[in-house]
């Protein structure tokens, strides 16, 4: 409509034979009608040069940080967590903080919060408590009220002033939840411990301090931070968790500790914790434990805790140049058969995500795979359900380890743009999936899982822009959008770039953003700035528009050398294409085409068959990019 409004323009203003008409020809020849859509507060970004419109971050790029040390004691099955915390955070940005904002996820399980879905009387519980709050040693009412949830934004006593610091200390405790979902209990001693600790939300530079709601439907978005963490827990419990596990030696006895240590240079599973050394209670020392986590530069940290659970351990090169390994645990319940093969998944997600797509070797030291009920991704951990179908576990693993790129390494802000982060575990799951099963399973998995809800969905929730922000959507129209959608748009991308081209913008987007936070804008204008193409044209129509996928055959005509095909493009996105031709000889031949058949014409596209064969009949294939009405794909001769 708005390209249709502006040509009706252009030709009312080419009417006029005046030095006006001519200026406006001019301009229409940069590509206005192609210009991506910026939100006002993103233009101001840019317009700060915090950003720069080659895609790169601007040379006024900030972002804020802290440190944290926090101290958990846990002792399962008392439901009651507590902790002792102290955050450092340093405001790198020009501004002047009159507040801070905290995120406080585990009071979603207030009664009263705003949710995506309903609540369980198993799921709530009274929230976070603030016992003692302190702003730079001084004791600082906190003024909880039954009207907060999910975050809040504290007055400091004195205004934090640019490139200055703030000292926030805590105490807190919490009933954990016997409900697991991203974490929680999933029996009486055998917790996943998430999101649990009071936290600073991020003040950015395009949209100031993040006050969205969490509702238990969107994820994260976090600075990046320094941890030290230690939980505390009675003996013969195991905690795994995000980061170094400093001081082995103080927590696991000998016997056990040779194991663990033995993993690091492991390329097969051991077995580091079996159930008889559970029960013989021969793998942690006899007392009250603290096991200490540290790790630096990452968004969050998250933990298990069992004495139940097995655990096996290996590693995998991940860095050829460097010979860096990293290593890949499981924690899990040991009747559960899928599990016992987790680890060899794990070392094979690490090993395929850092030499093949995105081809960077994993940025971390370990990825442990806790059995749960989330099937979801914490930086250097995974919490996945047990499956009786083994290689939908493996599938699962892929797909959640994959997200270690976006949005940890990556800093994605997930709540309001989670096809920066979900769409690519999708596409990195379809490639390390075409290479699991080959492509016609992986092809027919993926058309299944996640485009098929979509495409044969003609409801008006279905076709929403996937730029617009995730936070206002639920339902289809986050998952739509999140998921099955973005990942069809960068694979199409890559069809149209090519291997090479692609890697070499993908890369450019990683190395100029990780451990920062691009916006879609940065990764739209690095990718056009790597691949040393203007790609506005793809982007506005994939990600910009309400377009689906649906092509047609207009017409097959015969000519000299040849045929010509004119294809429609009803649904409008500048989908890749399988032309498939059945000759009269009985032969069959398949002609690829690119989305780059769309870029003069996105409605309409003449495809050129030069052959001497005699065409019978032809039909459109779009594999992965199902078309929502296949009807109108076959064109056959006039007998
Ligand atoms: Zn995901």
């Amino acid at each position: 409509m708005e390209m249709k409004r502006l040509s009706e323009w252009r030709r009312a203003a080419a009417a006029k034979a005046s030095l006006l008409a001519l200026i406006t020809v001019a301009s229409a020849a940069t590509p206005a009608a192609a210009q991506l859509y910026m939100p006002r507060a993103v233009k101001q970004a840019y317009a700060k040069g915090t950003r720069s419109p080659d895609g790169r971050p601007g040379a006024r790029y900030w972002q804020n940080r802290a440190r944290y040390d926090i101290t958990v004691t846990a002792a399962p099955p008392n439901r009651t967590v507590r902790g002792t915390e102290t955050i450092v955070y340093v405001n790198n940005s020009p501004d002047t903080l009159q507040h801070i904002v905290f995120k406080l996820f585990v009071n979603i399980h207030k009664p009263g919060a705003p949710r995506a879905g309903g609540a369980s009387e198993a799921y709530l519980t009274p929230g976070t408590q603030i016992d003692r709050f302190a702003v730079n040693g001084t004791v600082t009412p906190w003024g909880d009220d039954a009207n907060t949830f999910t975050w809040k934004a504290i007055k400091l006593p004195a205004p934090l002033m640019p490139h200055d610091s703030v000292r926030l200390a805590f105490d807190w405790h919490y009933e954990i939840s016997r409900e697991a979902g991203r974490e929680g209990m999933l029996n009486e001693t055998t917790w996943y411990l998430a999101y649990f600790y009071p936290r600073v939300a991020v003040y950015d530079d395009y949209n100031g301090w993040d006050t969205m709601d969490f509702t238990d439907l969107q994820e994260f978005y976090s600075d990046f931070n320094d941890y030290d963490v230690t939980i505390r827990v009675p003996a013969n419990f195991i905690v795994w968790g995000t980061g170094t596990l400093l001081q082995p030696e103080t927590v696991l006895q000998p016997e056990a500790l040779g194991r663990y240590t033995a993993s690091f240079r492991s390329d097969t599973t051991i077995r580091v914790a079996t159930a008889a050394d559970l029960a013989g209670h021969r793998v942690t020392l006899p007392k009250t434990n603290d096991w200490h986590f540290r790790a630096r530069d990452i968004p969050d940290m998250a933990f298990g805790v069992s004495d139940q659970y097995v655990w096996d351990a290996a590693s995998v090169v991940v860095d050829n140049t460097l010979r860096r390994r990293a290593s890949v645990q499981a924690a899990y319940a040991d009747t559960a058969s899928d599990f016992h093969h987790m680890v060899g998944f794990g070392r094979h997600a690490l090993d395929w995500l850092s030499h093949n797509w995105p081809g960077v070797p994993y940025p971390y030291e370990k990825s442990t795979i806790f059995m749960g009920s989330a099937d979801m991704e914490y930086p250097m951990m995974v919490n996945d359900e047990a499956f009786p179908d083994t290689s939908f576990s493996r599938f699962v693993a892929e797909h959640e380890i994959a997200h270690t790129y976006m949005p940890f390494y990556m800093g994605i802000n997930e709540t309001r743009y989670g096809f920066m982060d979900e769409g690519w575990a999708t596409t990195f799951e379809y490639l390390v999936g075409v290479a699991d099963m080959g492509a016609a399973r992986e092809t027919e998995f993926y058309k299944q899982f996640r485009v098929n809800g979509w495409i044969t969905n003609p409801s008006p929730t279905q076709d929403l822009p996937i730029i617009t922000p995730e936070d206002v959507l639920s339902g289809r129209a986050y998952g739509n959008n999140a998921y099955g959608k973005p990942s069809l748009g960068y694979l199409a991308v890559k069809d149209l770039l090519g291997d090479d081209v692609f890697r070499r913008a993908l890369h450019a987007y990683m190395d100029r953003w990780h451990g920062r936070h691009p916006l879609p804008w940065d990764f739209f204008n690095t990718f056009n700035d790597a691949a040393g193409r203007n790609l506005d044209w793809f982007w506005n129509n994939w990600f910009f528009s309400n377009h689906y996928i649906d092509l047609a055959v207009a017409g097959v005509t015969r000519t000299g050398g040849g045929y010509t095909v004119v294809l429609n493009n009803v649904g409008g996105m500048a989908a890749p294409v399988d032309i498939v031709l059945h000759y009269a000889d009985g032969t069959t031949e398949t002609r690829h085409q690119t989305p780059a058949i769309w870029q003069a014409d996105q409605r309409r596209a003449t495809v050129t068959v030069p052959t001497a064969r005699q065409l019978q009949s032809l039909d459109l294939q779009g594999g992965i990019w199902m078309d929502a009405n296949p009807a109108d794909n076959h064109w056959a001769a006039a007998h």
